[in-house]
């Protein structure tokens, strides 16, 4: 077996491995990163990059007004009070290091910018707060990344899509991208040794404390020591076995938008050194379409009018226009008494005119996903009923209530769009609409997820403990390795990376505090 030695070993280089192996270097430490796949950036680069970060500075010079205690106050309307002393000082550690990991990223030329139309999830909650929290990476020119460049995954899906109809150079990396871009370019630049296409396959412990990674580096099995390991290897998303075992059921692994490249193996490989998992039925729920094997979220979709989402009874369950979380979570919940997974979205024909649906454009519906039985066309709601098995007295009986409240532009039941014509729109319920127009349109929605939640107990450090409390030496976990700690709910888009983030940074700099200061 090959040897080597250095300081810190982080698993997995998604944006959370790669801001910490950053971070360390900075302190002076040696750092292997090693990934699984032949790309870095993970599921990251599949989404805009939007990263919560309450009361980072970036707001506060944009004139809004922040502080970590407002923030505080937030998380504990919408979560209630930590459940002990190390949640309450996780969620602590949370809200003090968001604006000053957002100083170190910005210190490290990383452009950020305020999200535009990006607020908490919650607004009617003491402590929210209408904008500024989330932000994200500025455009970078992938020129400056060098041969590094090649490591980059490629925007994927919609993101993709959405890039290619931007006024942009070829070569410029936004959303996601960029703040992967931005962390390989640092973290590369400065020393950090990057081993592509080289998964972690064991961890060594000796004595209670980790001591090595074993990882397959060329089809040799070859071992890293080192004093301290982050494991930032993401979640089991991937992985259909784990799905079954601990999500809500059904589950399928087509229902993941992650870049599906994390299999949960590092879970297993710390549970079978003794640490503890909380939370593994969570996932950050978002709810999808499935076209061709794949997810796509569907929010824009859901918000636009002339549509409802409706269970296998016809009825509607739910404000369509609510957080992914909430609507990913409503469809499990719901089902529990009428089958609600799937759920369908049906649409008239002034949606799907003008409203993307997944990847097909608007009045662009592909033959082949009709036939193929992905999306029902139908020219009356009877049909439509028939088509697709729901119950026709009930799907008809909730558009005819559903186009009253559209004419009033008042949901009565659901209160759709409330929040969001309060938020976002002058205009009273923007998101109302009459469903008349025919054809008319039912697709099937799932509750997909942008990543499982659950995960490795860890502490403020984001060190991972065993059952009774204790630390493992050496051993961090962070990103969707760890437990999140915004169970059952999430506070604002950008909180999984915003998570993520922190943690990595405060793992990575964990006994560092006599050099923390130069960060
Ligand atoms: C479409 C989409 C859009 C999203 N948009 C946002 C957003 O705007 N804001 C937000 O907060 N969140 C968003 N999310 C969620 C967010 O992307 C993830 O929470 C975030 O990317 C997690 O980053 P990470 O570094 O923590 O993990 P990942 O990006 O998942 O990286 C984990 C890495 O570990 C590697 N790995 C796995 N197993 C091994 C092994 N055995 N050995 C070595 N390496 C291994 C994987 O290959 C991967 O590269 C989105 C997700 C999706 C799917």
């Amino acid at each position: 077996m090959e040897s080597y030695t250095t300081d810190l070993v982080v698993v997995g280089a998604g944006a959370a491995g790669l801001l910490a192996a950053a971070a360390a270097r900075r302190l002076g430490d040696q750092v292997i990163v090693v990934e699984a796949s032949g790309r870095v950036g993970g599921s990251t680069t599949a989404g805009d990059g939007v990263t919560w970060l309450p009361a980072n500075p970036i707001m506060i010079k944009a004139g809004a007004e922040d502080t970590p205690t407002e923030a505080a106050e937030y998380l504990t309307a919408l979560l209630g009070d930590p459940a002990g002393a190390n949640a309450a000082a996780q969620r602590a550690a949370f809200v003090k290091t968001a604006p000053k990991l957002a100083r170190w990223l910005a210190s490290s030329n990383v452009p950020l910018q305020v999200a535009k139309g990006v607020s908490d999830q919650h607004l009617l909650l003491p402590g929210a707060k209408a904008s500024g929290r989330a932000i994200q990476a500025g455009p970078i020119d992938r020129r400056l990344l060098g041969e590094t460049d090649s490591a980059l995954a490629r925007a994927t899906g919609l993101m993709r899509d959405a890039l290619a109809r931007l006024p942009l150079p070829r070569r410029t990396a936004t959303g996601g991208e960029s703040l992967v871009a931005h962390l390989l370019h640092r973290a590369v630049a400065n020393g950090v040794e990057l081993w592509l296409d080289t998964p972690a396959t064991a961890l060594r412990t000796q004595g209670g404390r980790i001591t090595a990674v074993v990882v397959d580096r060329d089809g040799v099995e070859t071992e890293i020591i080192a004093s301290r390991v982050l494991l930032a290897a993401g979640g089991f998303e991937a992985d259909a076995g784990l799905r079954d075992e601990h999500l809500p059921l059904p589950t399928d692994t087509a229902w993941t938008s992650t870049a599906g490249t994390n299999y949960g193996d590092l879970l297993t490989m710390a549970e079978g050194i003794g640490a503890a998992t909380t939370n593994l039925a969570d996932a950050w729920w978002q709810p999808v379409m499935v076209t061709e094997g794949k997810a796509y979220p569907v929010r824009e979709a859901m918000h636009y009018p002339h549509s409802l989402l409706v269970d296998a009874a016809g009825d509607r369950y739910i404000d369509e226009t609510r957080p992914d979380y909430d609507l990913g979570s409503a469809m499990y919940d719901h089902s529990r008494g009428v089958r609600a997974v799937p759920s369908y979205l049906i649409v008239d024909n002034r949606h799907r005119q003008h409203c993307q649906l997944g990847p097909w454009n608007p009045g662009n519906t592909p033959r082949r996903a009709i036939e193929d039985g992905e999306i029902t066309r139908a020219n009356t709601l009877n049909d439509l009923a028939q088509a697709t098995g729901l119950d026709r007295a009930g799907l008809l009986g909730t558009v005819v209530r559903f186009n009253n409240f559209a004419a009033k532009g008042t949901d009565s039941d659901f209160n759709r769009g409330l929040l969001d014509a309060a938020a976002k729109s002058k205009r009273k319920n923007a998101s109302l609409g009459k469903i008349d127009k025919p054809p008319f349109w039912a697709v099937k929605i799932y509750p997909g997820d942008a990543g499982t939640k659950g995960g490795l107990v860890t502490d403020a450090s984001w060190r991972v403990l065993r059952s009774d409390a204790t630390v493992i030496e050496g051993l961090y976990a962070c990103a969707g390795t760890a437990a999140s700690i915004f169970a059952g709910t999430s506070p604002a888009d950008g909180a999984a990376l915003g998570e993520s983030l922190v943690a990595a940074f405060l793992a990575a700099t964990d006994q560092r505090s006599d050099r923390r200061r130069e960060l």
